[in-house]
């Protein structure tokens, strides 16, 4: 049989993932199209009234309506599921919209969550303001330290929530014995990928139960679309992630999910070219600012850990300049090919000051706690020739004086 429906994981699942990202999930129509067809249909027709009562009594395979099933949208979601090695994934609007609903979906008022410091604006609102104010406890600790896990655990904790390497610090948490720690407890861990992708780091093999994504980031990969999605086993996506999903509606349109699918078509491609160039960059700048945070290069405190657990770096890290804001905001303004933009993941070389944009929500002394100083620059490395970055800096950090 040639034509692959995707239904059939056994047809896919051994594929590799740089297989996977080009062909898992594709499900051809009658028309037998090779680039996966854009379905744009809030909802569907169906032959007779028994067919519709049987398919809303889940009796009759078939879709009802877009904010639960999509053509285009479910082939997304087989594909990065297969490239996750997880049993089923679901996508939702945007990152933030698949890290609100892996929480709220099995969290409660009288619950505990323990989270990372080090990690994306939105995310630190969601653990530090939004929990809360649902009756939900939480904690946040240096997820660097395994120990500081175990230290925060009371009988009511459920989650751990975390991202690895941490957004804008590049703070590394040791997958294997954050994740052994939570099962020995019966602890939940939802670990945000954004920055690693499957294509480079699958927590999962470590023992992660959730895995959640901004797939507006590497995935999409050029800048056009907000994305995100959310793995875990069948069970739980089912009878815990879709119940919240299904009825509160954070979905994916069927156009964003059709361009990340192309764009996952070369995710392997683009995530192991930025790494390389960002190596590149990075050790270019070591010696030229006061610090580099880069988990791919030896002088990162958690570079062995980093490279055990990912294939490559990434495309992303931190560089700090002494002179506060101040010097930060005049290497950025001295830029001509890097853009100034707070994005990330995208095929042009990016940067922003995180104390004045990604975190200027979170309070000056969370942000000290969190590591993030006012001579803080983040760089997303992107596919341009890494020499012509490198001019480009140069130049730009000779005009802020340095
Ligand atoms: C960008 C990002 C998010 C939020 O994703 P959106 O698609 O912008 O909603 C969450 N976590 C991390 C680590 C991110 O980089």
């Amino acid at each position: 049989m040639k034509r692959r429906t995707g239904q059939d994981r056994s047809i896919t699942s051994t594929w590799k993932p740089a297989t996977q990202a080009i062909r898992g999930g594709t499900a051809r129509s009658e028309w037998g199209e090779t680039s996966e067809a854009l379905f744009l249909t809030s909802g569907y027709a169906y032959d007779c009234a028994g067919d519709a009562a049987a398919r809303f009594a889940g009796e009759q395979q078939g879709m009802t309506y877009s904010r639960l099933q999509n053509p285009t949208v479910e082939m997304l979601e087989q594909r990065i599921a297969l490239l996750e090695g997880a049993e089923a994934c679901r996508t939702t609007a945007s990152g933030m919209a698949a890290m609100t609903a892996a929480l709220l979906c099995q969290l409660q008022a009288g619950d505990h969550l323990v989270g990372g410091r080090a990690a994306f604006g939105s995310c630190r609102w969601l653990t530090d303001t939004l929990l809360p104010k649902f009756g939900i406890a939480t904690t946040v600790v240096d997820a660097r330290d395994p120990q500081a896990f175990v230290d925060a655990v009371r009988p009511e904790t459920k989650v751990f929530f975390f991202e690895t390497p941490a957004n804008p610090t590049m703070d590394v948490v040791d997958l294997q014995a954050v994740c052994d720690i939570a099962r020995e407890r019966g602890i939940t861990t939802v670990v945000d990928n954004a920055f690693a992708t499957p294509a480079l780091q699958r927590p999962m093999e470590f023992g992660a139960d959730v895995v959640a994504y901004s797939a507006t980031k590497m995935m999409d990969g050029q800048g056009r679309v907000l994305a995100g999605a959310i793995c875990g086993t069948q069970d739980w996506i089912d009878n815990t992630l879709l119940p919240f999903t299904r009825n509160t509606g954070p979905t994916l349109s069927a156009f964003n999910a059709w361009v990340v699918l192309k764009g996952l078509e070369t995710l392997d491609l683009r995530i192991r070219r930025q790494s390389e160039n960002s190596v590149r960059v990075g050790t270019f700048l070591q010696g030229r600012v006061a610090r580099v945070n880069h988990p791919g290069l030896a002088s990162h405190p958690q570079h062995d850990l980093a490279m055990r657990q990912m294939d490559a770096a990434g495309p992303i890290f931190s560089l700090e300049v002494d002179g506060g804001r101040a010097q930060a905001h005049a290497l950025l303004d001295a830029l001509e090919l890097v853009d100034i933009s707070n994005n990330i993941g995208d095929s042009r070389s990016l940067m922003t000051h995180p104390a004045s944009t990604t975190h200027a929500g979170v309070s000056e002394e969370t942000r000290a706690e969190m590591g993030i100083g006012e001579g803080m620059l983040r760089l997303n490395v992107g596919l341009e020739d890494a020499d012509d970055v490198i001019a480009d800096l140069d130049q730009a950090l000779r005009r802020a004086g340095l």
